[in-house]
């Protein structure tokens, strides 16, 4: 059998065909414009597959609740013309198929527990930094949802005394997006984050923030595993720093045997940046299972 999969995101729709091991059979990249220029372009590729399911991780704020009016529906996102747009009804009136939604870091996750670096986890944490920061939770075999669903990028963080940059987050004064993500890199040294990887400095600043904040994670989530990827982390020299102002900030706090080892505890993402789409996969075949 096979499923669609449909890695929903702000510059970039990715779709592709996939089997019940994960395995990508073929995929597109359509630009992601406005509902009425891109969505036709994603049916349209669907419409002409043989697919029993197909599942969604999409980009943010999204109603999860089942129970709402508004179940399927991308939010109260800053891109304008996709708010309150009904993405799983779309998908759902066009194809007739099952479909599965969750965000696009849940599906990462999601990703990298079915057929990664997580695999056999009950309680693991993805984390993206790039434009932005996101992360993906699962807790007790379960993606975490609650009320909404976590956000973690925008949990507050202290900026540190000598950091001369601003934190960029329009709604907060001082939150880990805020401070951490590619485009306040990039404003705080007045370059592309990729030019900056020869300068110690950056890296030393921006594993003190990401590391902190994986210390506030692993105190509430209480992962087994810590996943990072996007842009930002393409930085290789980050997961050392990272790891070395964990284990300062933790103070042996949690003196865990999995923490014993932070090389095998924060990792980065596994799957070739097909986290996101092979996730999307096991949405649709969990969709189809329902
Ligand atoms: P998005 O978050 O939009 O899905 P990415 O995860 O690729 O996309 O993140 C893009 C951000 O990551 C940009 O702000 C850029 O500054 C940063 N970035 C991309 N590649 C690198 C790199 N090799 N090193 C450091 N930062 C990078
Ligand atoms: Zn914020």
């Amino acid at each position: 059998m096979m499923y669609g999969a449909l890695e929903a995101g702000g510059t970039k729709m990715v779709c592709a065909v996939g089997d019940e091991n994960g395995r990508i059979l073929e995929q597109i990249s359509i630009p992601t414009s406005t509902p009425d220029d891109t969505m036709p372009k994603i049916l349209d590729y669907f419409k002409t597959k043989d697919i029993c399911a197909i599942g969604i991780a999409c980009f943010g704020p999204i109603d999860l609740d089942k129970k709402s009016n508004t179940y399927g529906y991308i939010t109260s996102t800053p891109k304008t013309e996709w708010k309150n747009f009904n993405i799983v009804g779309c998908v759902r009136g066009a194809l007739h198929i099952p479909v599965g939604f969750d965000t696009d870091v849940n599906g990462s996750l999601l990703g990298e527990i079915t057929y990664g670096c997580a695999k056999g986890l009950t309680d693991a944490i993805y984390l993206t930094i790039g434009t932005g920061i996101g992360g993906g939770v699962m807790t007790n075999g379960k993606l975490l949802h609650g009320m909404l669903h976590p956000e973690l990028g925008h949990i507050i963080i202290g900026k540190r005394a000598d950091d001369k940059g601003e934190c960029v987050c329009p709604f907060h004064d001082s939150c880990f997006e805020g401070l951490a993500a590619g485009p306040s890199i990039e404003k705080r040294w007045g370059r592309k984050a990729k030019e900056l990887s020869d300068d110690p400095k950056v890296w030393e600043l921006e594993a003190d923030y990401i590391g902190t904040a994986l210390v506030n994670f692993c105190m509430t989530l209480s992962p087994q595993k810590i996943i990072l990827g996007g842009g930002v982390m393409h930085q290789m020299q980050l997961f050392p720093l990272i790891r070395d102002v964990f284990k300062k900030k933790m103070a042996g706090y949690i003196n865990t045997k999995t923490l014993e080892n932070l090389e095998t505890y924060i990792v980065p993402a596994s799957l070739n940046d097909d986290q996101g789409i092979m996730g999307a996969i096991k949405l649709a075949i969990d969709a189809k299972m329902e």
